[in-house]
């Protein structure tokens, strides 16, 4: 337990199970002292995020589905009556259509697949920070989650690499935007982890076997250490970095070529 988080506020979006990435990073904030609010996406998700919630002592959780501005408009309703005030937000959320996550992107790219791709993986993240920055008078941070798919192209990430590029663009011009007010906002780009959104991409284990292969490390991304960088992000500790997309993946994203014997 420690204290980095004490007296702080904030929302986490995107806790589907325990092995979401948006529960990693919510378990190491409220260890320490992070107050926290939930949304999650519908009803039927309810029955495995509130065990999880209340493990943690969140009493606010709130389901919203981030394509829907009614839907919107009602959860950062009840996050102001809850907090009045908050000091960040965590943003894990990201969609796309199966087919659309493998094969040729050129020919299984669709206008309707590509754009509820962006609407929920880019689009989203801009829509909380309209919304997020007015509950931010003090200042705060906004964090998203990224991948490598939106630098480099992986094979089946596809659609969802161009909207992780948008993402990381609009983290860039967010932070440009809200830097004055005192708010800063960053991307992670995490290593590939065993997750439901991972299953929805073709070979999505062979993204963490690969990962690990040909990173730096020669081991998995880890839990902790992407918490560990929200952690760092989401806190004091984050003071004057903003605008930054944080890798953290065991080194992968800065390998050029495979060892001599992996070739
Ligand atoms: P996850 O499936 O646990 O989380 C994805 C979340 O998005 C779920 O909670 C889901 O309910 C939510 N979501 C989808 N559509 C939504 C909508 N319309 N409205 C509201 N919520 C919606 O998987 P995860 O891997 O923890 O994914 C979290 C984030 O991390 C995503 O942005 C993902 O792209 C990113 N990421 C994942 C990996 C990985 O390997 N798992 C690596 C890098 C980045």
């Amino acid at each position: 337990k420690g204290e980095l988080m004490r007296g702080k506020k904030g929302l986490v979006m995107g806790v589907a199970n325990h092995n979401s990435i948006a529960w990693g990073i919510a378990s190491q904030l409220a260890a320490q002292g992070a107050e926290m609010a939930f949304t999650y996406q519908g009803e039927e998700l309810e029955r495995r995020v509130r065990p999880l919630a209340e493990s943690i002592g969140v009493k606010t959780m709130i389901p919203c589905d981030v394509t829907d501005d009614a839907s919107m408009d009602a959860a950062f309703a009840e996050i102001e009556k809850a907090f009045g005030t908050i000091d960040f937000v965590v943003h894990s959320v990201a969609f796309a259509n199966k087919n659309e996550l493998k094969g040729s992107f050129v020919d299984n790219t669709t206008r309707e697949g590509f754009l509820l791709a962006m609407n929920i993986s880019a689009f989203s993240f801009v829509d909380v920070a309209k919304r997020a920055s007015k509950l931010m008078p003090n200042g705060g941070s906004l964090i998203t989650m990224t991948y490598l798919g939106s630098e480099r192209t992986i094979p089946n990430y596809n659609t969802m690499g161009v909207a992780k590029a948008a993402l990381e663009a609009s983290t860039r011009y967010i932070a440009r935007d809200l830097g004055p007010k005192g708010i800063r906002c960053n991307a992670i780009s995490a290593g590939a982890m065993r997750t439901l959104a991972l299953a929805g991409i073709a070979g999505g284990r062979g993204m963490i076997a690969q990962g690990r292969a040909f990173s730096a490390m020669k081991e998995d991304t880890s839990m902790e250490g992407v918490a560990g960088c929200a952690l760092w992000l989401a806190s004091d500790l984050g003071k004057s970095t903003t605008g930054e997309v944080v890798h953290v993946d065991a080194g992968f994203h800065m390998m050029g070529m495979p060892d001599a014997e992996e070739a």
